[in-house]
């Protein structure tokens, strides 16, 4: 089946089409997928442009209502749409599930959020004064979201975007435009008028592209790597555009030597190996203190060696297979520089050969790693996690600091004084105690500093900094 872009509420037919082909067996096509022209994409930034005015004067109870139906369809079909995910992006159907699920409910917070815009009234330092500041919507938003997350990154940025009254022109990650496409389908079923959120599907270089220098544009979001990012921030910036980027990570997790190590193994294993360690939260770095290093390690090696590799969908399966060939050949050029570099290969690393033709490699641990390695600096984006030998608390922070990125990170301890201390001095945007490092609940900020995040935070109420623009109103009250 062919599947078109949606065009100022229209299904347009694109020149050629990409092949979304399921990465846990590449003879299973789920459709072709239209690739939008660069004139398409100027027809659907001159559809948004054109529906912007009448939406942003919507009310909130329209938009609100929009909102909760398209999240009440997602939720509803949560188990097909998750087959769908698990299927075109290869994390386990348990995982699909659980994104679709998030989907679901970013768009039922924002169907309640729209109804709480709230504005600020402030006396004037006048006589006969009175402030108001308002929140407006920004405009015309282009999204670019990246292959991990094929629907729960396009609802936090459409949701919001949609609920504080901006138009979307929106490009999903080449790899896995199912997904975002059955979203598009939703939201035009709800009731999205035409032109409000547009989808135009293809390459990053040319329709990705197309959306950055289009000065009818006004708002850039974007997920995906640093030099992308840092592409389109260069491009974006200089013709004044709004931008927010959320990039990479090297998220460390720490491990103390109180820490409960049952607890430590689970909290790494599912931080660094779950969705294939392909998330841009993956605690690739594990940081662990002398004391406990070695049975960490062992311990850790043992449950990796333990978990299936599969096909995503099938009963059973812990880790699915990684998204495509690149990706698996950039996996295992990593496990080579690994060992050429010292760090000593402890389990996995090696391609797997399943029942149907997949990209299967078996997750790896590296021990006695040093932080300043290749496989402990630069973002792998598979399952590969470097485990680091600290000799105390204070150097364990300072290297869980000493990186380029500064999304999220973790720590393992029983201490309330190293968790408060590490809580206050990690240099990230997110930081969990005793818990896999990932950006969960959807109802709050999810970014982070250096590196890593640029702009506003996305999700939660947060997410209004980004999509909406403050205007400060003096009003002479004489009047
Ligand atoms: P990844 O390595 O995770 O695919 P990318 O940064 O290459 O990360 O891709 C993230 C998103 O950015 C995708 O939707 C991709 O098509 C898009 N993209 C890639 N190159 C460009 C570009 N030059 N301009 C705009 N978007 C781009």
């Amino acid at each position: 089946m062919t599947y078109a872009n949606l065009i100022a509420g229209e299904w347009v037919q694109g020149t050629d089409a990409s092949r979304n082909i399921n990465p846990s067996d590449t003879n299973d096509v789920i459709g072709e997928y239209d690739r939008a022209s660069a004139a398409q994409v100027d027809d659907a930034i001159a559809a948004a442009r054109k529906a912007f005015p009448a939406w942003a004067r919507t009310t909130v109870q329209q938009r609100s209502d929009i909102l909760d139906k398209a999240g009440t369809e997602i939720l509803a079909r949560r188990e097909e749409l998750g087959n769908l995910l698990a299927r075109e992006e290869g994390k386990t159907l348990a995982e699909g599930m659980g994104e679709v699920g998030r989907a679901g409910q970013i768009f039922k917070f924002f169907a309640g959020e729209v109804l709480r815009i709230q504005g600020e009234r402030l006396g004037s330092v006048r006589p006969g004064v009175d402030i108001e500041i308002t929140r407006e919507p920004l405009g015309v938003i282009g999204m670019i979201t990246p292959w991990n997350f094929p629907i729960a990154i396009p609802a936090w940025k459409i949701a919001p975007a949609l609920a504080y009254g901006n138009c979307v022109v929106m490009k999903p990650a080449e790899l896995v435009p199912g997904s975002a496409w059955a979203l598009a389908d939703i939201l035009h079923r709800a009731g999205v008028p035409a032109g409000v959120f547009n989808l135009v599907m293809g390459r990053g270089s040319v329709v990705g592209a197309a959306l950055v220098k289009d000065a009818r544009i006004d708002g850039i979001s974007f997920t995906g790597s640093v030099p992308t990012g840092r592409g389109i921030l260069a491009e974006a910036a200089s013709r004044g555009a709004k931008v927010q980027l959320e990039m990479g990570g090297k998220n460390p997790m720490v491990v103390l030597n109180d820490a409960d190590l049952e607890l430590a193994v689970r909290v790494s294993l599912d931080g660094a190996f779950f969705s294939t360690g392909q998330r841009c939260t993956a605690s690739s770095r594990l940081i662990v203190e002398d004391g406990i290093y070695d049975k960490f390690v062992a311990s850790l090696a043992e449950a990796v060696g333990k978990l299936v590799v599969d096909d995503a969908r099938k009963a059973g399966t812990n880790i699915g297979p990684v998204v495509d060939q690149s990706q698996l050949d950039q996996n295992l050029k990593y496990v080579d520089i690994g060992r050429q570099d010292g760090a000593k290969l402890v389990v996995g690393g090696e391609r797997l050969e399943r029942g149907t033709p997949g990209f299967y490699m078996a997750p790896v641990v590296f021990a006695e790693a040093s932080n300043e390695m290749r496989i402990s600096r630069e973002e792998i984006f598979g399952p590969v996690a470097s485990v680091i030998r600290a000799k105390t608390y204070d150097e364990a922070l300072a290297l869980a600091n000493d990186t380029q990125f500064g999304l999220c990170a973790g720590i393992c301890t029983t201490s309330l004084k190293h968790a408060a201390h590490f809580r206050r001095n990690i240099e990230t945007g997110m930081v969990m105690v005793n818990l896999p490092t990932a950006g969960v609940d959807y109802h709050v900020p999810f970014g982070g500093r250096k590196g890593s995040s640029y702009g506003p935070r996305e999700q939660g109420r947060y997410a209004a900094e980004f999509y909406t623009q403050v205007k400060t109103a003096y009003v002479n009250q004489a009047l």
